[in-house]
């Protein structure tokens, strides 16, 4: 999520300061040093944005948190309770050595954790600046709080879902023979505002041979009669939580004779990956569930990414449905389920939902059927 993303209120206060508590603990003695984007919106309840100029979270192993800011962005946060949360606000002005401010936080810690997206230019003089102590990777402490949703969280999930269900419904008002795949896309950005996400994040629109490469945008090809047509689509709703769904759709009868019966092994394959979600399973099942029905069709080569991703704040964020990922489900891990196949120079298909994992199975946050929607 980019730092301009227009924002709705922040959570409770009582909420971000529970986050904070268990973001301390999960750290163990490390510090941490959050930078402005999804790990600061949800610590703080505001993502701030990331510039030359150094703002971080910082979060000694104990004493008091910081937020150290420079003046000129200070405003930027009045949205976050920051007195409530007992967040000491340290602003600098330029000349001031702000990494050296940011240091005197974290005096004492042998390690300090460092979030994902830190620009290289913070880190470095982070590094200069507390040159006895290891830096390390924040991911693998602050996943361990995003990856399991709470109840608000859950419902922002699922008023995304239904916002981009909206958008699906009102496809065939724009795919036509004659149209560009880039005008048909402008049409849905407008259209996933229009129906309750506070921005289009992204717009996929990949007609015939461009179906064939899962992450094409749009483009000024000309979608014909009989063109199979990926479009896979999703943004923002005011709480920051992001909506991602695939439909496959075919522009009249489709030209490729193999369609109807491809489809059918990736709908079927696609299926057995939601009926696999329950708790204790582990993602890396979920993608072999899937991966298994499409390899016994005789198209594993044409599946060519993994099954899907974790969502939240950001669009892609953990855990990951992939091979070699153990890790074991739990209730309120939300993720995509979004096979493909791929067949190059001709077409593709992709059907994707969102799914969250509930007590004993899996809860779906799209709902629109998952068959070819032939126009
Ligand atoms: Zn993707
Ligand atoms: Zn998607
Ligand atoms: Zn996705």
């Amino acid at each position: 999520m980019s730092s301009r993303t227009p924002q709705g209120p922040a959570p409770e206060a009582s909420v971000l300061k529970a986050r904070l508590e268990r973001a301390r603990e999960a750290a163990a003695g490390t510090g941490l040093l959050i930078a402005p984007g999804s790990d600061l919106r949800y610590l703080i309840g505001q993502a701030g944005g990331s510039f030359e100029r150094l703002t971080a979270l910082v979060i000694p192993a104990d004493g008091p948190v910081a937020l150290v800011v420079p003046k000129l962005e200070a405003p930027g946060f009045t949205g976050s309770p920051l007195e409530e949360l007992g967040v000491d606000v340290v602003t600098w002005v330029d000349g001031d050595d702000a990494y050296g401010v940011a240091a005197d936080r974290l005096r004492g810690a042998e390690r300090v954790a460092v979030s994902d997206f830190t620009p290289a230019l913070h880190v470095l003089a982070l590094r200069d600046a507390l040159p006895k102590v290891e830096q390390v990777l924040a991911g693998p402490i602050v996943r361990e709080l995003r990856m399991r949703k709470d109840a608000a969280e859950l419902d922002a999930l699922r008023k995304a879902g239904a916002a981009i269900d909206r958008v699906h419904a009102r496809v065939g008002e724009w795919l036509r023979p004659g149209r560009t795949e880039a005008e048909v896309g402008a049409d849905i950005a407008a259209a996933i505002v229009e129906e309750g996400h506070v921005l289009a994040d992204f717009v996929i629109v990949g007609s015939g041979p461009n179906g064939a490469s899962p992450h094409h945008a749009v483009s000024d090809r000309v979608i014909e009669a009989g063109d199979v047509v990926v479009v896979d689509i999703g943004g923002p709703v005011a709480e920051g939580y992001n909506s991602d769904s695939t439909r496959t759709y075919a522009v009249g009868a489709p030209r490729d004779a193999d369609v109807a019966a491809t489809y059918a092994v990736l709908q079927q394959a696609q299926q057995a990956a939601v009926d696999a979600v329950r708790p204790g399973v582990s993602a890396e099942s979920i993608d072999a569930a899937a991966r298994e029905v499409i390899t016994a069709a005789g198209f594993g080569d044409l599946f060519i990414h993994r099954t899907g991703h974790g969502i939240g704040l950001d669009v892609h964020e953990e855990p990951y449905i992939v091979s070699g990922n153990g890790l074991p489900l739990e209730p309120g891990m939300a993720f995509s389920i979004e096979p493909g196949i791929y067949q190059p120079g001709r077409w593709g298909a992709r059907i994707e939902d969102i799914v969250v994992v509930t007590a004993d199975g899996v809860e779906s946050m799209n709902n629109r059927p998952h068959h070819l929607v032939v126009l």
